[in-house]
């Protein structure tokens, strides 16, 4: 046999490997990076090329052959190719799962790769149209009609630019003559970018920042922008965004939320005619299959994205910028679960560029490594121009009156803020009315029949639902042991906001929270109603912490700063200290000074005290400090093997067995927590445990869970649960 005949493919499958096949006979060949369709059992799928070899473990004659050869140039360059397949060892996830991550579902189908894109445009007959006409039979059509006149757009980036759900109305244009669609071929429309208005002249800590970030060096290490919110690390990126397209190469900005998407988008756009690719969960399978072309053809200048975006192929890429960096929503929960910040740095280092992570409240491990000199770190102190700093202060929940959740002072504070004009925001993490239904008489609680939790009380629509499994009923009327009347104790959103329209009821209030913005329509329409100045008061849960700033206000209420002080996971502290100060960060934009209270009952809490004194990195210092002594990250490293079941044995028999096997193996330096019940042991009728394993060493770690999960194939006790294993976990349930 010749040399590089042997062909090692990815496909989706829950085996830890690639699977070898010969190439198919005759026809074109296939190329590393490319897909093929390979009969696969009984079926037939599609999986990408990983390498070409010459040998493999199994007898040649046992091979089969590629059915089919679908690309022939390769959609997946080395590069891509080399990240994926560290991440699948990384992770320790089935290989062919991490390359499917990476791809669009239409290509994953088998869908032609093109090189084309589809530009949307107004025809002639548009131009000579009375739009007023239009806009009142049809606004939405008139909308986007408006935009296509002012320039054509590409259909991978339509959502951002004219609005989740313009397909329909844009049909109807087209139905009318009115709009039509373009063809364009990527080979022949090189990639262009164009500055179309300067930002503002930097601060003296913003230019530091830039030069920084773009320092020439083979190996740039990463470079941690830690600023307070508004303090200007967006106008940073964009210089260094500006710069990097100057020099002709694309760039990748990855964040946290869906949400976040458009506001910087907008800006990007602001600044600079390019093409951007936009991805994220909210496209539909065309529209993501298109925006990742427009990334992988090196069409695209910019690639905004959240978390999957880190996979997307760029020919081009010269830089990375992850915002939020601090953000949990960076790493993935289920399956392949990733951090989608880690794998930034890896991606950049890999490939010798510069990578950004941004934030006022850097993760821990970040702030580490940048005291370790592994990432270097530059400050961002002050807001530019005439806003300050907000003013931070608690009010002791046990001296205050505090009827319905809402303590006099803040009451009063409230009224002030109002009168002067200015919008209110408050923050709970808790939605739905009521968080349990409780009988007074003999505590009978409404329980969630299939979870260890309470069901929460929801007003619009009457129902009692579970957050942890969705299981949703008519609230009862009476106690199901005494038949006493029930009571809802416990205060959500939406109680609040009755509350508060009692209290104000001539402000205009709003509430925004996973059951209010359902949809991305509604989201926009609240964050724009906030943003006009027509919602005054907005109560809302950990969504409001997320990067939409609101010019107009300058009170911010915590009102149960408690949640969280006495959690039972070593993050709840720096959690807790990230969402109070960026929820404050929303406050006193403009030029009066903000102001946040925040209601505790424990006014005295020593984390509480270092946030207010001393900021973010003053209460970081001392939570390393806490984390050090007491061996978590980033002084040890983790992994968590957890297992569900029906039947209550079945995960504690496997994990103790995994146990075992951990322990015989006599890995150095690991050390074993557990098998413990979940902290919320059952959920959707499942119960749960899990297995910690930590290590000051992550190579011993590696060691071990390789070593393990060989072992795991061959345990019977495996096949009766569901299991999975997380590395770096950033949740412990
Ligand atoms: P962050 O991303 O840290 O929240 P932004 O970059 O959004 O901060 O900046 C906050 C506000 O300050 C924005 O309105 C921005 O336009 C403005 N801004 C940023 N840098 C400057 C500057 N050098 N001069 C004047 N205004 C600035
Ligand atoms: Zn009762
Ligand atoms: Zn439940």
């Amino acid at each position: 046999m010749g040399t590089d005949t042997i062909l090692k493919v990815a496909i989706s499958a829950p085996l830890r490997r690639l699977f070898d096949y010969l190439p198919a006979a005759g026809g074109k060949p296939a190329v590393p990076g490319g897909r093929v369709r390979v009969p696969f059992g009984r079926t037939s799928q599609v999986g990408i090329v990983a390498e070409l070899a010459n040998s493999s473990e199994l007898p040649v004659s046992r091979l089969r052959r590629v059915q089919q050869v679908i690309d022939t140039a390769p959609l997946l360059q080395e590069a891509d190719i080399a990240l994926l397949r560290w991440a699948a060892r990384y992770y320790a996830h089935p290989v062919g799962d991490v390359f499917a991550a990476a791809l669009p579902a239409l290509l994953r189908r088998g869908r032609q790769a093109t090189s084309t894109v589809r530009m949307l445009c107004a025809t002639a007959e548009a131009a000579d149209l009375d739009l007023s006409g239009l806009a009142q039979r049809a606004p939405r059509q008139a909308a986007i009609l408006t935009h296509l006149l002012d320039e054509p757009i590409d259909a991978a980036s339509a959502p951002e630019q004219i609005g989740a759900g313009w397909i329909d109305p844009f049909r109807r244009l087209v139905a009318r003559g009115l709009a039509g669609e373009k063809i364009i071929d990527l080979a022949t429309s090189p990639r262009r970018s164009r500055v179309i208005q300067a930002g503002p002249d930097l601060t003296a800590a913003q230019r530091a920042a830039v030069d920084e970030a773009l320092a020439e060096a083979t190996d740039p290490l990463p470079l941690l922008l830690f600023g307070v919110t508004g303090s200007g690390k967006t106008e940073v990126y964009l210089r260094v965004l500006e710069e990097t397209l100057a020099r002709g190469s694309q760039a990748l900005v990855l964040v946290p939320e869906i949400g976040l998407t458009p506001q910087i988008v907008r800006r990007i756009r602001r600044r600079f005619d390019c093409e951007i690719a936009v991805l994220h969960s909210g496209l539909s399978e065309k529209e993501r299959f298109e925006a990742w072309m427009s990334a992988q053809s090196g069409r695209a200048s910019l690639v905004v994205g959240t978390r999957s975006a880190v996979f997307v192929p760029m020919p081009d890429c010269g830089l990375i910028v992850v915002d939020e960096e601090h953000d949990p929503s960076f790493k993935q929960q289920e399956g392949f679960r990733y951090s989608a910040r880690d794998l930034a740095v890896v991606r950049a280092r890999r490939a010798g560029i510069p990578v950004i992570l941004g934030s006022a409240t850097p993760a821990l491990e970040t702030m580490r490594n940048a005291e370790l000199g592994r990432y270097r770190r530059v400050d961002l102190p002050e807001r530019p121009g005439a806003s300050s700093h907000p003013r931070m202060r608690v009010v002791d929940l046990r001296s205050v009156a505090a009827s319905d959740g809402l303590a006099t002072t803040l009451l009063a504070a409230m009224q002030r803020h109002l009168e002067a004009g200015d919008q209110v925001m408050l923050f709970l993490n808790r939605r739905g009315y009521a968080t349990a239904m409780f009988c007074s008489a003999c505590g009978w609680t409404a329980d969630c029949p299939r979870c260890d939790s309470r069901m929460t009380l929801h007003q619009r629509p009457y129902k009692l639902r579970c957050h942890h499994c969705g299981r949703q009923t008519d609230p009862p009327s009476c106690c199901a042991d005494c038949e006493t009347e029930l009571k809802p104790v416990g205060q959500g959103t939406e109680r609040i906001e009755e509350t508060l329209e009692k209290y104000f009821p001539d402000m205009p209030v709003a509430r925004l929270d996973r059951d209010s913005a359902h949809n991305a329509d509604s989201l926009k329409a609240l964050l724009e109603d906030m943003r006009s100045g027509a919602t005054r008061i907005l109560i809302g849960t950990q969504m409001l912490t997320k990067g939409h700033d609101f010019p107009g206000v300058t009170l911010v209420g915590v009102l149960n700063a408690d949640q969280g002080l006495f959690g039972t996971d070593f993050r709840s502290d720096e959690r807790l200290a990230q969402t109070i100060l960026q929820v404050s960060g929303r406050a006193g934009r403009r030029e009066r000074p903000g102001e946040v209270l925040l209601q505790t009952s424990y006014p005295q809490h020593p984390l509480l005290e270092r946030l207010i004194d001393g900021g973010y990195a003053d209460f970081a210092a001392e939570a390393l400090a806490e984390r050090s002594a007491a061996r978590w990250p980033p002084f040890s490293h983790l992994a968590l093997l957890r297992a569900e079941a029906h039947d209550r044995s079945h995960p504690a028999d496997f994990l103790s067995r995994c146990a075992h096997a951990v322990e015989s193996s006599r890995a150095p330096h690991v050390s074993v927590l557990g098998p413990a019940p979940s902290p919320m042991e059952r959920r959707s009728g499942r119960y749960r445990a899990q297995l910690l394993m930590q290590s000051p060493d992550r190579r011993s770690l590696h060691v071990l869970i390789d070593n393990l999960l060989e072992r795991i194939d061959d345990m019977p006790e495996a096949r009766r649960v569901r299991w999975s294993l997380d590395v770096d976990p950033v949740e412990l349930f």
